[in-house]
């Protein structure tokens, strides 16, 4: 391994045979102004290789790709694999903003040299530990940055802004009109309008889909309507002019025009989502669990059912006693009291919920997608900005051909991937996904109508077999029950 004086000053310098470092650029969205364009981190970057008397290898451009938003850098991973004998950066934080990158750094074993912190000597041990304390620094800055994008979000929320950009809602579209109000779309604002009327006389969530199915209608993606989307849209307080954040309604005078009024929209969609408040005499209500239960012997469905059995009295007689039950209709194998089920079910998932494996869980998913998707989004259009000003600049001659070829391809594989990552925000999400301890997933579960709890319980469970009991029957126990959880380790 070449070792190379770590800074300039000493006798000998010119002396040695002569260092080709490698320059590497970035440019991040800093808005300080200090932050300097490519071109200019290059040019000073060159002028320090010059005064060190280092030639100047490979300059090295990563463009607008954050180094911690887990975005590959591509131009960063092939300087590490070309091994330089120097690096020359603008600062640190342009070359690295996590610990793991430092370590990949300090394991090349060469002189690091800042324009802006002077040489961090990672061969040395208070080299790296200088260096390690900068890197744990800009993680804190950039968590930091990302809990005030947060802080905005919310602030933004609160003033009734819109919070979509890059999915719209049906009946909006995306942008501002000339009034720089948000764009309500007739065609469908009226369609809505029609379905709310319809379930204000009953209609269920189906029925509308078959509506707007009818009617030649999609979703904003293409697809079909079914209940669950055309829900998804109805319920949103958006369309009685509320803006949500996070689950809970934060101004109720948002900015863009309302489909219905909001008292309306208030009055209809509480009596449509009410338990048993719905369109009366349609079909049996389906019981929680039938569609996730699967018989233990055999793997057959499950449907809800009633039984009778003959349960004797205090004073010696035998009484029928009807109760419903779920019961492996095809093949017959077994049942399993509804009541007890439901309530069984609901207390190990409020058990998963809580266990503080499963509330990691949670919130690094619920983290991944506020913070991550949120900021994700933001970068994705400062990039989509940035891609315009390179191509003005190179407009002007200010680049070469080659450095406009290298920046842009980079910032546009950066928007592909920060655009997959910012579509995660549009996950929908339930009241569960926000509350913490048992006590308020409870509470949460019982605000939930039963199409909520469904689509919880499709989230976190994939299937709960049920094992016959026998001859005889013995009591139902959690013995013949078995929970199949999604997501982290299974019988948790
Ligand atoms: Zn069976």
């Amino acid at each position: 391994m070449r070792r190379a004086r770590p800074s300039g000053g000493d006798a000998d310098k010119g002396k040695t045979d002569q260092l080709t470092a490698a320059i590497y650029v970035r440019i991040s969205d800093d808005k300080s102004g200090e932050a300097a364009g490519v071109e200019r981190q290059e040019t000073l970057c060159r002028s320090l290789c010059e005064q060190e008397g280092w030639a100047v290898g490979q300059v090295y451009v990563d463009n607008s790709v954050s180094a911690t938003s887990g975005v590959r850098r591509p131009a960063f991973e092939q300087m590490l694999e070309d091994r330089p004998q120097a690096i020359v950066c603008w600062h640190q934080d342009r070359l690295v903003r996590k610990t793991s990158d430092l370590n990949r750094i300090i394991e090349l074993g060469v002189p690091v040299h800042s324009v802006k912190a002077g040489t961090v000597d990672l061969a040395t041990p208070s080299g790296r530990a200088i260096a390690t304390t900068l890197a744990a620094w800009a993680t804190f800055e950039t968590e930091h940055s990302a809990e005030r994008k947060r802080a905005a979000f919310r602030e933004s929320a609160s003033k009734g802004r819109k919070g979509w950009s890059g999915r719209r809602p049906y009946g909006y579209a995306n942008g501002r009109d000339e009034n720089g109000r948000p764009i309500l779309i007739e065609r469908e604002a009226e369609h809505l309008r029609h379905a709310f009327g319809m379930v204000r006389d009953g209609a269920s969530f189906a029925d509308i889909a078959r509506y707007l199915n009818d009617q030649g209608e999609t979703t904003p993606l293409g697809h079909e309507w079914h209940a669950r989307t055309v829900r998804q849209v109805m319920v949103n307080p958006r369309n009685g002019g509320m803006r949500t954040y996070r689950g809970e309604i934060v101004s109720d005078e948002a900015e863009w025009e309302p489909i219905i009024p909001r008292d309306e929209w208030m009055a209809i969609i509480e009596r449509a989502v009410r338990p048993g408040g719905r369109q009366k005499g349609r079909g049996k209500a389906k019981a929680l669990l039938s569609s996730l239960c699967v018989c233990g012997v055999c793997g057959g469905p499950f449907a809800k059912g009633t039984s009778t059995s003959q349960i004797r009295q205090p004073d010696g007689s035998l009484q029928p006693v009807k109760r419903d039950v779920y019961i492996a209709t095809k093949c017959g194998h077994t049942r399993a009291p509804l009541e007890w089920l439901d309530e069984y079910v609901r207390k190990e998932l409020v058990k998963r919920l809580t266990n503080p494996a499963g509330a990691l869980y949670r919130a690094q998913a619920a983290q991944r997608e506020d913070a991550d998707a949120l900021a994700a989004a933001h970068e994705a259009a400062e990039a989509r900005v940035r891609l315009q000003e390179l191509r003005e600049s190179y407009a002007r001659g200010e680049m070469s051909l080659a450095t406009f070829t290298t920046t842009t391809s980079t910032v546009e594989a950066t928007i592909t991937s920060l655009d997959a990552q910012a579509a995660t925000y549009y996950r929908p999400r339930t009241a569960l996904d926000h509350a913490e301890g048992i006590g308020s997933v409870r509470e949460a579960w019982q605000r939930m109508d039963d199409a909520e709890r469904r689509s919880v319980l499709a989230e976190h469970i994939e299937s709960i077999s049920i094992k016959p009991r026998g001859r005889g029957r013995r009591p139902m126990s959690p013995e013949y029950v078995t929970i199949n959880w999604k997501g982290w380790g299974n019988r948790a």
